[in-house]
């Protein structure tokens, strides 16, 4: 894919993203947690925002709108069956459905559990997850039920294993010290934590991260059974 993804820190630990394509100059910003990281982030690259794409209703992934529609223009792009809870969308897709970013292709996979109508984007090599799944973790179930979840994750699961996964949020050490009371004996999961200790001490984001990887090392993506991830979810919640 002839593009570039920047990951941008919003908030307390939130992650916005820029994607650009680079043959038609074409740009998307996947969520809007602020405005003002992500202007100042396109006004370093001398790029102009085409494209919003929304993954949930969460506030903290929509708030930064009309700060950002202040000063830019772009379409707004969210889940047709949610038009009622995002703001007012330009595009409105369902489950299955193509679209594009330049010469980029996009489809759009429905993830609901977090919430219900929760989408990710998923592009050749990448996916914007939202609060789906995030590195070694997942996002609660607020509003769908744990077998919805499961389903959501093993989608996700099903991409190519080398597609690099853009989450929502920096939570991957709370994730990490979690995951390893599931998988103690878990060696990929012990190199993946000193990893991640490393990057988190010198402040690096440590989205995206690799799908093999989460495949490895990540508890809710490797539960077999919707059971299964109901048990592990449920620990988490109280964790
Ligand atoms: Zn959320």
């Amino acid at each position: 894919m002839n593009c570039e993804i920047l990951t941008i820190p919003c908030l307390a630990d939130n992650y916005a993203f820029l994607l650009h394509c680079n043959t038609t100059g074409t740009t998307a910003l996947i969520d809007v947690p602020e405005a003002a990281p992500v202007l100042a982030a396109l006004a370093q690259k001398g790029w102009a925002l085409d494209m919003v794409l929304l993954t949930h209703h969460h506030w903290d992934h929509i708030d930064g709108l009309p700060d950002l529609l202040a000063e830019t223009s772009p379409k707004i792009v969210g889940a047709a069956k949610d038009v009622d809870r995002l703001p007012k969308l330009d595009i409105a897709l369902n489950e299955g459905d193509e679209f594009t970013v330049g010469d980029l292709k996009g489809r759009v996979i429905d993830v609901s559990g977090h919430t219900i109508n929760h989408i990710a984007f998923a592009f050749e090599g990448a996916v914007f997850t939202g609060d789906s799944l995030f590195s070694l973790g997942c996002g609660r179930v607020f509003e769908g039920t744990m077998p919805m979840m499961h389903e959501s994750l093993q989608k996700l699961a099903a991409l190519p294993p080398d597609t690099m996964v853009y989450s929502g949020h920096e939570y991957t050490l709370e994730n990490a010290k979690f995951s390893l009371t599931i998988e103690p004996d878990n060696a990929a999961l012990q190199v993946r934590i000193k990893d991640i200790k490393r990057l988190r001490a010198a402040g690096i984001p440590t989205v995206p991260s690799l799908l093999s990887l989460e495949l490895a090392t990540n508890p809710f993506l490797r539960a077999q059974s919707a059971e299964s991830f109901a048990k592990i979810r449920t620990a988490k919640d109280s964790f």
